[in-house]
């Protein structure tokens, strides 16, 4: 049977969509397969009640020189403004400060007891020092560099760190983790770098927009009512659009390098993902891939509503999850995948009927007592992902899977009423999400899956095979790397 695609894409989450995106830019002929009723997996936007929430809150890292820059410079019509993310502030019940983002604002943090902080900044000198110098870090876990004489209080603070940085504790993270998470490592892809590892320097081919044919269901409405007014398909959008070094305005909370917030929420990045997708790659919704076609070793094609052909699969489901869709996978290679650990999360999101001072900050906060939670007042940065006046805020936790969400959930709204008690008076809007944030956690002994699998011509993509930094970066991360699989494989260039 003759393949009628060059490509499928399994699951149109932002990993299979920049797949996608790349692959067809290169002159692929792309189907992407989704088994939600939409497209974006968790990098998406809805409205609540007149509320725009995300799924989950979202800081994107390493904007300036990172993977996901990358990709935007290369393959991007148009790419989304980032806001500056701004600060990160530590809560307690009895103060609100700002985490200290190097020694000196350090021993001015008083969140911890003086002779903690006396205790941990050398510490956290030395482990800089020879970070500098080379020493690997990757293996040896934040809790055993610790110095003992800590507080529980600061053992708890630095847990909280660890647990919205990896997913996991401090026993099961390195403090390699903790010095790439909070930016003391540039995590970046040269211009010249990615142009090795894709191995080509032409730029990718000009295309024709795929948007005019998902704009109804795809886009949010302020965005689509600007576009229906004046809408040219393959014109980057003047409103949302600006030269990417435009990044470099953002102020860096002295980090080395920026994070942001994409106005008019997470839904605009995958907007500019769509927007630059070429009518040659097609997508297709509610269309679960149930088995994966092999035939001698080799890739043949899919079967979901029907069968695909193809000589090529990409597939960005969970990793763990592929021997479900696929026969005969060797039995060490189904072990290690299985081997992969991974972290449920629960966002409440709050719609406030007025600007609460507690909130009166661009950045996020943590809350690292007993139930430690990260949120962020979205509506801050874009005053019309609330109604006029009102506020949004996400408030995010790492739950224990062996318990009852329900319970879970009843706890996390207990932490918050405690953390901010006048919050309940002006609740008018309340959402849940409950989610796997990243389909692998990077712990010290953790799995990730490897891009080329034993089936020749299926390959993985995905937070769960890369380590790299977090979320939306990891996955541009893996899209990178993939790329310079398939360029070692010949199957980019054809
Ligand atoms: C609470 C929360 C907070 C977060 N905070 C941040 C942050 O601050 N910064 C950041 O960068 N990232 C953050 N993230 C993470 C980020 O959103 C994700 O890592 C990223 O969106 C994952 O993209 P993905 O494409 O790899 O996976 P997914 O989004 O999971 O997409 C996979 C897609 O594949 C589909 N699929 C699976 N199996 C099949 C099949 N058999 N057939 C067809 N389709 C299939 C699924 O339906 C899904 O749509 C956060 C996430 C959450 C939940």
């Amino acid at each position: 049977m003759e393949a009628k695609y060059d490509v499928i894409v399994v699951g149109a989450g932002i990993s299979g969509l920049l797949a996608a995106l790349t692959l067809s830019k290169h002159g692929k002929r792309v189907m992407v397969l989704e088994k939600g009723r939409g497209v974006g997996g968790n990098c998406n936007s809805y409205m609540v009640d007149g509320f725009q929430v995300d799924t989950g809150p979202h800081a994107i890292t390493h904007l300036a020189v990172g993977p996901l820059k990358r990709l935007m410079d290369n393959y991007f019509d148009y790419v989304p403004v980032f806001e500056d993310h701004g600060y990160y502030y530590v809560r307690t019940e009895h103060s609100f400060v700002k985490l200290p983002s190097n020694l000196k604002e350090f021993m001015a943090f008083d969140v911890l007891s003086k002779k903690d902080m006396l205790v941990l900044a050398p510490a956290i000198t030395k482990v800089l020092t020879l970070s500098t110098f080379g020493v690997d870090f990757s293996k040896q876990s934040v809790y055993e560099t610790l110095p003992h004489t800590l507080s529980k209080d600061a053992h708890d603070f630095v847990n909280t760190i660890s647990y919205f940085l990896s997913g996991k504790s401090m026993k099961e993270m390195s403090i390699h983790r903790i010095l790439t998470g909070s930016n003391f490592i540039r995590d970046s892809v040269t211009q010249e770098q990615f142009e090795n590892i894709v191995g080509k320097s032409e730029d990718p081919q000009k295309t024709e927009s795929i948007l005019r044919s998902i704009l109804p269901s795809n886009l949010h409405a302020s965005l689509y009512a600007r576009l229906s007014s004046s809408f040219a398909p393959a014109v980057p959008l003047k409103i949302v659009s600006r030269p990417l070094t435009y990044i470099s305005r953002l102020a860096t909370n002295r980090v080395t390098d920026p994070q942001g917030y994409p106005r008019k929420g997470l839904k605009s990045l995958l907007n500019a993902v769509l927007h630059s997708l070429p009518t040659t790659a097609k997508i297709r919704t509610e269309c679960e891939v149930k088995r994966i076609l092999v035939e001698d070793g080799r890739v043949v094609g899919v079967e979901a509503d029907e069968i695909y052909y193809s000589d090529m699969v990409i597939y960005t489901g969970f990793a763990k999850d592929l021997p479900s869709v696929i026969n005969d996978l060797p039995e060490t290679y189904t072990d290690d995948l299985n081997r992969i650990a991974r972290t449920k999360s629960l966002t409440i999101w709050l719609g406030l009927d007025r600007r609460l001072s507690e909130f009166n900050y661009i950045g996020s906060e943590v809350w690292f007592k007993d139930n430690p939670y990260w949120a962020m007042p979205i509506s801050n940065y874009d005053s019309s992902l609330a109604p006029k006046d009102k506020q949004l805020v996400g408030f995010a936790f790492v739950i224990n899977e062996k318990k009852p969400e329900k319970s879970e959930t009843k706890k996390a709204y207990e932490t918050i009423y405690c953390a901010i008690p006048n919050i309940s008076e002006h609740i008018v809007m309340q959402h849940e999400q409950i989610t796997i944030p990243e389909k692998a956690a990077v712990t010290i002994n953790g799995k990730f899956a490897d891009i080329r699998t034993p089936i020749k011509n299926l390959y993985l993509a995905g937070t769960d095979t890369d380590s790299r930094s977090m979320g939306i970066t990891r996955a541009a991360h893996s899209i990178v790397e993939l790329l310079g699989i398939l360029n070692e494989d010949g199957n980019l260039h054809q």
